[in-house]
């Protein structure tokens, strides 16, 4: 379990801080995907053969797998479903997660295997992955959320200009990249840096989800593809915590933007 931290960046502590220094600390929040799993079928949404789960304002790609298998059997771990493929209609009792790792408890060896990566059953992928076919042997939980995204008709969007599904597109383009920032190239794999990387839309069109149209960014990368946005002074407790914490990396690294970050910030605090 992850133990939450206070937040500061948001509510009534953040309102004080940004009247006092004049700055914003929301507008490079990246979205984080929460692993939602035994979600119940009656909560599913069958939308063009496709599971989705919407939650809250948000919706996922659902997929579907038995979380109790014969894995000595088979000789392998079950397989996810994204559509309603033959395989899929000769059982039933599946589980639904919107990503993976997950567990699967295997029947005949009596014990529970933890964080399982699995593959996309072979029917699914004639059915889903129609551009893709033949290109990839195997097929990642985040390519099946990425095609979808590109294929998508009708598009729901938030509030905020991004679509329902973005905390798990953003979250399934970051986990095929690796976590890298495609720009400076820093890792930030680890859990508490997650939040440092962004999905930047190249167009700078929200509801553009075609994977062409990604960057995968450190909040110092992004920062600079939004210039305006530095000199309006949004974001900037954000991208300093970064810079402190990963200073000598980004250093290390070349980061092309990090002495001008500097000068920027120097130059507004010499002057308040
Ligand atoms: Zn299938
Ligand atoms: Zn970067
Ligand atoms: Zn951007």
């Amino acid at each position: 379990m992850n133990k939450p931290i206070h937040d500061y960046t948001k509510g009534s502590t953040a309102k004080f801080l940004e009247d006092l220094l004049g700055i914003e600390f929301s507008v490079f929040s990246t979205a984080q995907l929460e692993f939602i799993k035994d979600v119940p079928f009656s909560e599913i949404k069958m939308i063009d053969g496709y599971a989705i789960y919407t939650d809250n304002g948000d919706e996922y790609l659902m997929f579907a797998y038995l979380s109790k298998y014969k894995t000595k059997r088979w000789g392998s771990l079950p397989k996810f479903h994204t559509v309603e493929c033959k395989t899929k209609l000769g059982f039933s009792n599946f589980s639904f997660s919107n990503k993976m790792p997950v567990d699967i408890y295997s029947k005949d060896e009596q014990k529970l295997l933890k964080d399982q990566y699995l593959r996309m059953c072979g029917n699914c992928k004639h059915e889903h992955m129609k551009s893709f076919w033949g290109r990839f042997s195997n097929i990642e939980w985040y390519d099946a959320v990425l095609e979808y995204a590109r294929n998508r008709k009708i598009i729901v969007k938030r509030t905020d200009e991004y679509t329902a599904q973005w905390k798990q597109i953003s979250t399934a383009y970051r986990e095929k990249k690796g976590w890298q920032c495609e720009g400076c190239l820093i890792l930030l794999k680890n859990l508490p840096d997650r939040k440092f990387l962004h999905v930047h839309h190249r167009n700078g069109k929200k509801s553009d989800n075609r994977e062409e149209n990604f960057q995968s960014l450190c909040i110092l990368c992004h920062a600079f593809e939004h210039l305006d946005k530095v000199k309006q002074r949004k974001g900037f407790i954000q991208l300093d915590e970064f810079v402190s914490l990963k200073y000598e990396e980004l250093k290390r690294l070349k980061n092309k933007y990090l002495n001008e970050w500097l000068t920027i910030k120097n130059d507004y605090f010499r002057n308040v």
